[in-house]
């Protein structure tokens, strides 16, 4: 079948080119474009780069006015069909454009840029059809004969040897003739075209060989004369090696140079070929294989389950809920290996901070060749040769974060998520996926089976297994409590830091974890100290009795803000002043809470004079690689102390760590956010489940103004069960996820009085339509299906690069299409107000609220 027409999405982020275009499909370029292929399309007037979207025998458009596409940008399409069809699905779940779900998925190699070239056209008489028909019938002969100068022979001649120059090279070869070339380039003797440059080319290098064998071999090298030595030396260790070896190697090992052995060349003993490689980050470790273990009686029945899905090739999602230390990696290790047995492959997404040399080691030694590691420390070669492995079919199994769930693998069979709870499978840019959801959804498309593992499920994850009410995503719910290895749960003590307070205890240490300090460094143990704080809300808290002022609407932390000296929430808008004593106790110890890592570590100094601290938070962080060489440090033992915020917890595996101490759990667990008691409950179990993993027992204090708060109470207890379901309860009572589904609408404009009107119509919109549809209404009285919409109110950062920011969240129950109405009415307020400044973005699901 031959189809004339691609309907092309092209990469210009706006939204009215957010739908696909027309384009013919060049006869040469026939059989050669598929659905999935990047394309070179002329667009306006700039050659652009898209993707082709389907295949199409005609159109609804004319014909005559349509543009050829201009390039087929790679031979082997980089996207295959299904992820096309993906990327679709993502732009109506997440509202987000095509093109944004599409480069999402390839590496950021292949964003190509058009690069514009200077070549000499082909005419006169060289190629097999006439130029144009009026050719052959002598009415016009194009060859007339030009006069040029010798400046613009020059430049001709040199273009025409070099095939193609772009404008750049050649603007600076020839400084000021500028003239010269626009005057060819007018004169149709030098013709300007655009190409699409990729950022990253494949890697190229010179091999050399023997090109004789056997008894030819044996007549070369006797052929060599005296002076010819050396060349005979390079033939005698090519033919002793017998494969190509790179010529950059040939050299440095025999000392010799590129001459000699280009004169074996010559002679026709030797080849020399451009051979394309593949970057290899990891070219220099060696891993050490490991066998597959034993599998617990645990294990196993995991791994039935997951492996029966996997040989009758069914679409099937496994919640594996297992405590830290009891095998998950294992279960992954082991159903991998029966995947690639039956010939599919696997995807492992790990958070991007656990994608830890050691974690990739573990794969490696038991795959070895067969593994493509992505992370964001490779550089964006490397990247692009990992993706290639996959997309060539030379690998099996990729290990990633977050964007692996693209992974072009041609008849996936299983996707292993661990850590499924973190934060940071949800991307907070267009396109803002969830990784989970992703996963979820190509599983279905290719009879594949997802296993999502943690100690500490997310609640969404977990309501979902245990409801079974949603058809699409109804995960099997299976267990592993006990440990192999047979290490304990170290012990975990609840701090009160009020009583601290009561007896005079002003600092931010207690007396136990100050003591627990002192000893370790007298016997010369390690000490983690955790600064549970995430982002830069601060709050007001009493502590005396560890009152905080909450929102009596949405029961979240009233954030402080210090300028009006009032405290609001950020979800409803609601807001009062702050208060000077304690409402619940009369107390004067009532003041805003927020401590930074800095301010601790300035207090170990004061405390324990001479304290080696590691301090690991995002100032420290920041350069490429510190994260690792700080915990590097702590292992050699160069700390005494390790001092971070959540990022810690992830590296926590050091068997000289004897003491844990979680400075203010209240910082995590009063974050604006519904989801703070889980993110609370997950942190410090991470922490707990983490100490004493060693010979050495563990000791964890967790110092809180709440000690009696149930994140607390169960984490310290590992006890999941009971922490999830006071929480669901409590989602249930409050209507929040996983009992409504979420949207929140950012709206930010340069101007303030503008912004307000803007925020305040599109929600007046919003409820409008809603009402119309008979959705709109409080979540308290309607059963089934409601919608409820909270704001606008600023943003919790309520400026941004000069802009300010206003949010709405819609809260909705149902299979409403919420999202279609939200992109609708966002597309119509954008539509009506016609002001450049103003964007909108919306972030269905959003994991961070800030
Ligand atoms: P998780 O991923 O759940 O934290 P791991 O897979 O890292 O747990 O396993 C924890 C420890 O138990 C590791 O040292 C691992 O080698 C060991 N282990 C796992 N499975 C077995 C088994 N079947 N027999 C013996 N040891 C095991
Ligand atoms: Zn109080
Ligand atoms: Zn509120």
């Amino acid at each position: 079948m031959s189809y004339r027409i691609a309907k092309v999405i092209v990469d210009v982020p706006s939204r009215e080119t957010d739908r696909p275009f027309d384009y013919l499909i060049p006869a040469a370029m026939q059989g050669w474009i598929e659905v999935g292929s990047r394309v070179g399309v002329p667009f306006g007037r700039r050659t652009v780069q898209g993707f082709v979207l389907s295949l199409h025998e005609d159109t609804e458009m004319d014909p005559q006015r349509l543009k050829p596409i201009q390039e087929l940008l790679d031979l082997m399409p980089p996207l295959p069909q299904d992820l096309v069809k993906l990327a679709e699905w993502m732009s109506r779940k997440y509202a987000c454009s095509m093109i944004s779900a599409l480069q999402a998925m390839i590496p950021a190699a292949l964003k190509g840029k058009a690069e514009r070239y200077v070549t000499v056209p082909e005419t006169d008489g060289n190629q097999d059809e006439p130029a144009f028909p009026g050719e052959n019938g002598g009415l016009s002969s194009p060859v007339l004969p030009v006069l040029l100068t010798g400046e613009e022979e020059e430049i001709l001649a040199y273009v025409k040897a070099s095939g193609q120059v772009t404008m750049e090279h050649l603007s600076k070869r020839y400084p000021g003739r500028a003239g010269e070339i626009k005057g060819l380039i007018g004169r149709g003797l030098l013709s300007e075209t655009q190409m699409i440059k990729d950022k990253v080319r494949k890697k190229m290098i010179k091999t050399v060989a023997a090109a004789v064998s056997g008894e030819a071999a044996e007549a070369a090298l006797a052929s060599f004369s005296g002076q010819a030595r050396r060349q005979k030396e390079v033939l005698e260790f090519l033919l002793e090696v017998g494969a190509p070896l790179s010529l950059q190697e040939v050299l440095q090992t025999l000392r010799v140079t590129a001459g000699t052995v280009q004169k074996l060349a010559e002679k026709g003993y030797a080849v020399i070929e451009e051979t394309e490689v593949f970057r290899d980050p990891y070219k220099n470790r060696r891993f050490q294989g490991s066998e597959p273990l034993q599998r617990t009686p645990e294990q196993d029945q995991v791994y039935r389950k997951v492996t029966e899905a996997l040989s009758a090739r069914s679409y099937g999602v496994f919640l594996l809920h297992g405590v830290t230390g009891s095998g998950k990696t294992e279960v992954y290790l082991q159903t991998i290996e029966r995947c690639i047995a039956l010939g599919r492959q696997a995807i492992v997404l790990v958070p991007e901070i656990s994608l830890t040399p050691q974690m990739v080691e573990r794969f490696k030694g038991r795959f070895g060749g067969k593994v493509a590691v992505m992370h964001s420390r490779l550089s964006t070669g490397e990247r692009y040769d990992e993706w290639r492995k996959i997309r060539e079919g030379r690998v099996q199994v990729a290990i990633g974060a977050r964007s692996a769930v693209f992974a072009p693998f041609a008849d996936l069979g299983l996707i292993v998520m661990d850590e499924e709870h973190e934060t940071s499978y949800k991307q907070e840019e267009t396109p803002k996926y969830h990784a989970r959801d992703v996963a979820v959804y190509r599983a279905r498309q290719y009879g594949a089976a997802v296993i999502l593992g943690s100690a500490t499920p997310s609640l969404e994850s977990y309501h979902a297994a245990r409801s079974q009410a949603d058809e699409l995503f109804a995960p099997l719910l299976l267990e592993m409590k006990q440990r192999p290895a047979g290490s304990r749960l170290p012990g975990v003590h609840i701090v009160d830091m009020r009583e601290e307070l009561r007896d005079g205890n002003r600092s931010m240490f207690s007396r136990a974890l100050h003591a627990g300090i002192a000893a370790r460094l007298e016997r010369g143990e390690q000490t983690v100290l955790f600064l549970n704080r995430r982002g830069h809300s601060t709050f007001v808290m009493c502590r005396s009795c560890g009152y905080v002022a909450g929102c009596p609407e949405c029961d979240i932390s009233l954030t402080y803000h210090q300028k009006s000296n009032n405290l609001r929430c950020h979800y409803c808008g609601y807001a009062a002043p702050a208060p000077s004593i304690c409402p619940e106790c009369g107390s004067e110890h009532i003041r805003y809470f927020g401590t930074g890592t800095q301010r601790v570590e300035g207090e170990l100094a004061k405390l324990f004079p001479g304290i080696r601290v590691i301090r690991m938070d995002v100032d420290t962080t920041t350069e490429k690689g510190s994260h690792e060489k700080l915990l590097q440090a702590f292992r050699e033992k160069k700390g005494d102390v390790l001092l971070g915020t959540q990022m810690v917890a992830k590296g926590l595996d050091f068997p000289e760590v004897t003491l844990v101490g979680v400075i203010a759990a209240d910082t995590a667990l009063n974050f604006p956010d519904f989801r703070s008691a889980e993110k609370t409950f997950q942190l410090l179990t991470q922490v707990a489940g983490r100490a004493g993993r060693h010979q050495l027992p563990g000791e964890v204090f967790i110092q809180t103004y709440m000690p009696d708060h149930y994140s607390i109470v169960h984490a310290s207890a590992h006890d999941y069960a009971s922490f999830v379901r006071e929480e669901l309860n409590h989602r249930k009572a409050m209507h929040y996820p996983p009992y409504s589904r979420l949207i929140l609408v950012t709206l930010s404009h340069e101007k303030l009085p503008v912004l307000l009107r803007m925020a305040e119509n599109f929600a007046g919109d919003l409820r409008h339509k809603a009402q119309r549809l008979g959705w709109y209404g409080n979540l308290e009285r309607f059963a089934a299906e409601a919608l409820d919409i909270l704001g606008p109110v600023a943003s919790p950062i309520p400026r941004i690069k000069n802009r300010y920011r206003f949010q709405c969240m819609v809260k909705y129950r149902g299979a409403l299409d919420a999202v279609r109405l939200v992109r609708e009415t966002s597309a119509e307020t954008l539509d009506q107000l016609r002001d450049a400044s103003l964007q909108i973005s919306i972030d269905v699901d959003p994991q961070m609220l800030m």
